[in-house]
């Protein structure tokens, strides 16, 4: 039982909770690359999440200004006014939905804002499903809360789930189900139809769907922007959807960790409480900057979106010519899901090999629900994706040269 100790328990062991929690294996990476960078290592960071491009303008001025009056103080638990009514704007834009300040909580990060909305609404026991392959936090989260993460893997072996997939695993005990589209890991955007099936589906049942469109802006190939609220006659009050989104991927603000929610009022002040006693508002600062990045001029927006699309047509060509890889063209986000099992079945091996012959970082498919896969991001510049790519060649293909030389260096083949 999750929630019961035994008379064994030493007064200095960690709790149950603390036990089943494993650290963020991105976050990890990130360490892992700076270590590296720091010995002088020439490593290709492609696990990374995050764009490098620079935030914009309105953003770093807005938090300038705040910082120069030198009066930063306390915000209110759920965010301040100001960036209540941006994204009350910017529900009205992407949504079509308007929405009142009592339905808006701004938090830091939208990993913030999920993790309040699971502590709101999940007991434990409970079981939260997601469709796998799944951003690597869900699980850890659910957890957190002392419910059951439930996994789903489409069965028809596409990264596109279907509703009688979801439907399986629904019991009494299934709370909420989350999605992520387009996703990370796989770029993959799923259809308006799953959507629509979606919302419809988790309103007869009573289930809480959280949307996570962190990436909705970050489409490809002339792909549009979906909103759950377009598939609902229900008003924001009356609905169970829990809209997620943030700024740090639209706006390549990673750092300054603000993220928001949508929902009904009830749910939304709920989660105020919690935030409240857990961390407060989201710092003032970055609230600011979150306002100057949502009212400012949104060229960045595309301009990102417009680098990424060149970045992805570029990793997929690479990946093309590299025997034995299988992927599918993701629709979005900076990330792609490809199937390495050719090579090697277990990828924290494959990844490990890649680090330790040819400096080059990726996230083993096993951290998001499925072994065999990596995840290659494409957030960071073409050299990077296509030396990354060549040096993941020369590891693997076994016709390669005896020698590759970066820069200086050269590696020589000590493994068949
Ligand atoms: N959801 C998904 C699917 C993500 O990939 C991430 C970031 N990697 C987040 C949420 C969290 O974003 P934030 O930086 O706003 O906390």
């Amino acid at each position: 039982m999750l929630f019961s100790s035994t008379k064994s328990d030493k007064s200095m062991s960690l709790s149950l909770i603390a036990r089943l929690i494993k650290p963020s294996p991105t976050l990890a990476l990130n360490e892992k690359a700076a270590i590296l960078r720091e010995k002088g290592d020439p490593v290709i960071h492609l696990g990374g999440g995050e764009p490098k491009s620079r935030a914009p303008i309105e953003a770093m001025l807005a938090a300038a200004n705040l910082l120069n009056s030198g009066e930063v103080r306390y915000a209110p638990a759920d965010g301040i006014p100001e960036l209540k009514k941006s994204i009350i704007r910017y529900t009205e834009e992407f949504y079509h939905r308007k929405v009142y300040p009592e339905n808006v909580i701004a938090s830091s990060g939208a990993k913030q804002a999920i993790m309040v909305a699971l502590q709101a609404i999940v007991n434990p026991q409970e079981e939260v499903i997601f469709p796998a392959p799944y951003w690597v936090s869900y699980p850890d989260m659910v957890k957190l809360c002392g419910g059951i993460p439930v996994p789903v893997l489409p069965e028809d072996g596409t990264f596109y789930p279907r509703l009688r997939d979801i439907e399986q695993r629904v019991s009494s005990y299934t709370k909420a189900i989350i999605i992520n589209s387009p996703n990370n890991p796989t770029g993959a955007m799923y259809s308006e139809e799953f959507i629509a099936e979606m919302v419809d589906y988790c309103e007869r049942k009573n289930i809480y769907l959280i949307m996570d469109d962190i990436y909705h802006r970050l489409l490809f190939d002339k792909n549009k922007t979906v909103s759950a609220y377009d598939f609902t006659k229900k008003s924001v009050e009356n609905s169970n959807l829990i809209i997620i989104n943030g700024v740090s991927k639209q706006y390549a603000m990673t750092g300054f960790r603000i993220g928001w929610a949508v929902a009904n009022k009830k749910l939304i002040e709920a989660m105020a409480n919690i935030q409240g006693h857990q961390t407060s508002g989201p710092s003032v600062v970055m609230q600011k900057a979150a306002v100057g990045a949502l009212n400012g001029i949104q060229s960045s927006v595309e301009s990102l979106r417009v680098t990424l699309e060149n970045n992805r047509n570029v990793m997929m060509e690479y990946l093309k010519s590299f025997d034995g890889v299988k992927v599918s063209v993701p629709d979005g986000t900076f990330y792609c899901f490809a199937d390495f099992s050719a090579y090697n079945k277990n990828s924290q091996e494959l990844s490990n090999l890649l680090i330790d012959k040819v400096m080059v970082l990726t996230v083993p498919g096993k951290e998001f629900g499925l072994d065999g896969f990596l995840r290659l991001s494409y957030c960071g510049s073409i050299k990077d994706i296509t030396e990354g790519i060549e040096r993941m060649k020369w590891v693997l293909d076994p016709n390669s040269p005896n020698e590759l030389y970066i820069g200086e260096r050269k590696l020589v083949r000590d493994w068949s």
